[in-house]
């Protein structure tokens, strides 16, 4: 059956629960000691209150039995009183001087004391045992010196004793009595098997008295008795004086019963269909310890149709021969079924308490644990990432409580210290990114530093190297024009076939002497600088377009004009000229193509005046930018000579001023030439200009 509800536990999962659970683990620590005391008692008490109410029953039927014991031996002892008054009366006497034969008043005055006294026979004996009377009539002659009782009262004593009578001795006193004392047996189980058919012996109470005369002489003995078989007012006496009326509880019933052997001759026990149960017999096991041992019983047994508490006593006759038992009883089911009841009602109160015991525990066990539980549940809203989870106040003031308190102040020390290690890690962290920034800041510092020095010390070299080149070169060369102009005049006219050579010669000559020139300006401006004045840059820069502008001839470039400045600046008019042409010059190299070149002034309010030299030219890419200033960079191979805007530089910087560029790639370019007022030697703001 692989189907289990989805609801109902597996045992492992139940297991794995009660081991996962301290309150489970210490309500069982608790209620284990306790269920076990409980089974134990409940046991303890069953089989011992079992015990004790069995010998509780025994020993109410044994003194049951002993209340027919004393009846039974009143009843003889009523025979024997009976027996003895008559023998003494007056009436015996005078019947007795009249002759106690049947002529006399015997007959009649023993008929009468029979019926008096309730006895079944009364019969007047001789001295030696003999009956010279009786009553009922009938038995005269035969001789009764056989019984105890009689030969006690031959020696002049009154005597009782319970006899079993065989039917002849019935008989012999009347016909009557023997066939009143047979009982037909019936079968039993259980009994002891026998073929006998009918009980035909009688179970007799008789007493017998001397009779005196006037000197104290016996003169006769008075035997008289009653028949005990069949006589059923005797039976129901016993019952009725042992089992009073509210004496058992209700239901149960109370039985008494005389058995001649083991036979049932007088019972209010009945059978199944209400018919007294005469002639039934006793179980073998009773008679075998009743009858044979002599023992009393006092247990329960099987008596007819049900069970019966039964006390049973061995009756003894005159020889002290067991001749039959006594026996009183009551129906036990009832009792046990009240004990039983009374049991159950225990059993079912103990479970009720033990069950309402361990729910008591486990409440209480769970108002103990709920700091506890509450701290599990905290530690797994901390675990689900829920920093602020707190068990919170708690009602409970023992260690659990406490332990609850403790472990929140925990929580809430832990979260703080988080909080403060979090807040550290946060300033390191900043402090960090401000010191690499810093770094960077060093760094940049640093290369630009170097590079400056780089510079500077390239251009000392080279300072030293083109300023001795240069000198070198300028006499050299002053020689080759001096010559050539001399060559010129000589040759006059007849020079003209090698005029455009001549010219040629000249040029380049110029050129050299142009380079040099520009070399030793670089490396010692100084010496070159020029008168200062106040100049309007917008005026110079118009100049300057006229020197380039046969340089526009082969593009079509258009250049426009817009001097908006309004401030003059103090600066060399030669220099300036000469950084002006160099942007303006580098601006159409730019354009092969053609475009627009714009050139503007404006006011550098505060300071001075701003010059913008802006091409749509190819631009600059932007790994030349760092570059563009130094000496010696171009990218116009033999063309160029790199010193243009180095130059240009050193030149704007003696004035205090400075030359930026901005430029994309394929977009043009714009330099700015910033110029003081005043040419001093300050450096300016660029306010964010790339430069
Ligand atoms: P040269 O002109 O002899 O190369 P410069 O110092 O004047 O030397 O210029 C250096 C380099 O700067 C040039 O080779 C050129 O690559 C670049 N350059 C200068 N001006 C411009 C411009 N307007 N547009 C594009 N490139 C420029």
């Amino acid at each position: 059956m692989p189907a289990v509800g989805p609801a109902r536990l597996k045992p492992s999962a139940l297991l794995r629960r009660y081991r996962a659970s301290l309150r489970a683990k210490l309500v069982s620590i608790v209620v284990a000691p306790l269920l076990v005391a409980l089974v134990a008692l409940l046991l303890l008490m069953t089989l011992w209150g079992d015990r004790v109410f069995q010998a509780l029953l025994a020993y109410k039927v044994n003194s049951d039995l002993l209340v027919a014991h004393e009846y039974f031996e009143h009843m003889v002892g009523g025979v024997k009183d009976r027996v003895l008054q008559e023998a003494r009366s007056h009436a015996l006497a005078e019947a007795l001087e009249g002759g106690p034969g049947h002529g006399g008043a015997m007959p009649a005055v023993l008929a009468g004391a029979r019926r008096a006294h309730g006895l079944d026979f009364l019969q007047l004996l001789d001295p030696q045992g003999r009956v010279l009377a009786a009553a009922p009539a009938g038995a005269s002659g035969t001789s009764q010196a056989g019984w105890r009782v009689v030969s006690s009262a031959a020696a002049g004593r009154a005597d009782a004793a319970t006899d079993a009578w065989s039917a002849a001795q019935l008989a012999e006193v009347s016909g009557d009595l023997a066939r009143r004392a047979q009982v037909a047996l019936r079968a039993t189980p259980n009994a002891a098997p026998t073929d006998r058919t009918l009980e035909t012996r009688g179970m007799v109470v008789h007493a017998a008295a001397p009779v005196v005369d006037g000197a104290g002489k016996l003169v006769a003995i008075l035997h008289g008795g009653t028949l005990l078989n069949n006589n059923l007012a005797f039976i129901d006496t016993i019952n009725a004086l042992v089992y009073q009326p509210e004496s058992l509880p209700r239901g149960s019933q109370g039985t008494a019963t005389l058995f001649l052997d083991d036979t049932r001759i007088a019972t209010n026990v009945r059978l199944f269909h209400g018919e007294r149960a005469l002639g039934t017999r006793v179980s073998r096991e009773v008679r075998d310890q009743v009858l044979l041992r002599g023992e009393k019983w006092l247990d329960l047994a099987f008596v007819v149709n049900d069970r019966y508490m039964s006390a049973y006593e061995p009756i003894v006759d005159s020889r002290g021969q067991r001749i039959g038992m006594l026996y009183v009883g009551y129906l036990a089911r009832p009792i046990s079924q009240a004990k039983d009841l009374a049991l159950g009602v225990l059993v079912g109160l103990f479970v009720l308490l033990a069950v309402a015991g361990a729910l008591f525990s486990l409440l209480w066990a769970r108002r103990i644990f709920t700091p506890m539980t509450r701290m599990v549940g905290t530690m797994r809203a901390l675990k689900a990432g829920n920093d602020n989870a707190r068990v919170g106040p708690v009602r409970s003031e023992d260690e659990l409580g406490q332990l609850a308190g403790q472990f929140d102040q925990l929580l809430s020390d832990l979260q703080q210290r988080n909080a403060e290690l979090r807040d550290w890690a946060d300033s390191l962290d900043r402090k960090v990114a401000e010191r690499t920034r810093e770094l960077e800041d060093a760094n940049t510092v640093l290369r630009a530093t170097r590079q400056q020095l780089i510079t500077s010390e390239k251009l000392a070299l080279a300072g030293q190297l083109t300023a001795g080149v240069a000198h070198e070169i300028n006499n050299p060369i002053a020689v080759i024009q001096g010559n050539l102009d001399v060559a010129r005049d000589i040759l006059g006219p007849a020079a003209e076939p090698v005029r455009h050579e001549l010219r040629l010669i000249d040029e380049q000559v110029r050129r050299i002497y142009l380079l040099t020139n520009r070399l030793l300006q670089f490396v010692r401006p100084e010496a070159y600088a020029g008168n200062t004045e106040r100049l309007d840059v917008g005026e110079v820069a118009a100049g300057c377009v006229d020197l380039v502008r046969h340089m526009l001839k082969d593009a079509a470039i258009r250049i426009e004009l817009a001097c908006l400045a309004t401030r003059r600046v103090r600066i060399s008019r030669s220099e300036l000229q000469q950084v002006i042409v160099n942007l303006l010059t580098n601006a159409i190299h730019a354009m092969p193509e053609g475009g627009n070149l714009t050139l503007a002034t404006r006011d550098w309010e505060g300071h001075g005046v701003t010059l913008h030299v802006r091409d749509t030219g190819r631009g600059i890419r932007e790994e030349d930018l760092p570059n563009l200033f130094n000496p010696f960079f171009t990218t116009k191979k033999q063309m160029g000579t790199g010193l243009g805007l180095s130059i240009s530089y050193a030149l704007v910087e003696r004035y205090g001023g400075r030359i930026t560029v901005e430029s994309k790639m394929g977009q043009g370019a714009e330099f700015i030439v910033w110029l003081r007022e005043d040419g001093s030697g300050a450096k300016p703001e660029t306010d964010g200009v790339e430069s």
